[in-house]
């Protein structure tokens, strides 16, 4: 594979219809043959953690903003965050919201804040959601959630997409049980890239945390080897992709919707999330669009999911 620009890969793309532009950058629509890869590979990650007896949950990509607020995720991520407003007003705010917007002017300062907010990381509102029922078990339990996801960030790079989805493995329990989950998921996601026949590598990663006081959080997380991710080649094989992390949160989230242990402490929490267009694009990025030449593993699991997405 020789490197090639990331619009150019992008422009090919569309140019094929496997994805599709919408006007926005980053934000595009999917093709059968792209969704196809997506359901496979979602449906890979489910197997390999077949063992868990997860409760698998599907929410919706926006959470409450009170939760978001405690996430704490707009101190460290400011610039990804997308916060959803709507219109408040009466009819006169109406009728001047039309006059500006028809003289060209910003028809959105009538727009609020809702109480709304894009779900950055699909497994946000899993934390609250299990804080809710009350202590858990020390020997912990596992969630499995799949969401689209939210991050301003407008890149003519096709890996990196404003919307796109994340299926998440969320641990929930003591801190020896979640540096075990996820040792078995690096394991795990491992063997799932090389079924798609993908190169990756394992690397300490850290976030791309906003501002100055961010540089510090991120040494912190990269000594702490809190964030690893598993690189594969997509518009280049110098600067590989990150499609799946995995993140040891100690008791951060725990702290943050008081999510405790039945014995009185803080749970720890860990989670590894697949970025599942990132996954599907490598395929194609690395096997072409020709699924007779693609490896045996990847369309036998292909062949399952086709039925989903064909007429
Ligand atoms: P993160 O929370 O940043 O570790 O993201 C989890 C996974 O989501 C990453 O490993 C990627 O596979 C995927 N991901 C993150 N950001 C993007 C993006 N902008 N576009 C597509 N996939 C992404
Ligand atoms: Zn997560």
């Amino acid at each position: 594979m020789t490197d090639v620009n990331a619009p150019t890969l992008l422009d090919d793309w569309l140019d094929q219809r496997l994805l599709v532009e919408t006007g926005a950058d980053g934000l595009y629509g999917r093709s059968a043959l792209v969704e196809r890869l997506v359901g496979c590979i979602s449906r890979q990650v489910m197997r390999a953690g077949r063992d868990e007896q997860a409760e698998i949950l599907r929410f919706p990509p926006l959470i409450a903003r009170r939760h978001f607020e405690a996430s704490g995720y707009f101190r460290s991520f400011a610039n990804l965050v997308g916060t959803v407003h709507c219109f408040c007003g009466d009819e006169e705010t109406h009728r001047a919201l039309i006059r500006a917007h028809d003289s060209g002017q910003d028809w959105t300062q009538a727009q609020k804040a809702s109480d709304l907010v894009m779900a950055p990381a699909a497994c946000y509102p899993v934390y609250p959601a299990m804080a809710r029922r009350g202590p858990v078990a020390r020997d912990g339990m596992v969630v499995d959630a799949c969401s689209y996801c939210f991050r301003h960030e407008p890149s003519r790079d096709p890996g990196r997409m404003q919307m796109f989805r994340m299926h998440e493995r969320i641990y929930i329990g003591t801190s020896d049980g979640a540096e075990a989950f996820r040792a078995r998921w690096i394991e795990r996601a491992g063997a799932l890239v090389e079924r798609l026949g993908l190169p990756g590598s394992l690397a300490v990663a850290n976030d791309p945390f906003f501002g100055r006081i961010g540089r510090v959080m991120a040494r912190s997380q990269r000594d702490q080897q809190l964030k690893l991710e598993l690189l594969v080649p997509l518009a280049s094989d110098e600067n590989p992709t990150a499609c799946v992390s995995f993140n040891l949160h100690l008791t951060k989230m725990a702290q943050a919707f008081s999510l405790m242990l039945e014995d009185g402490e803080y749970a720890s929490t860990a989670c590894v999330g697949f970025g599942l267009e990132r996954l599907a694009l490598s395929v194609l990025r690395h096997h072409g669009t020709d699924e007779a030449g693609w490896p045996e593993p990847l369309r036998t699991s292909l062949a399952d999911v086709a039925s989903m997405l064909s007429p």
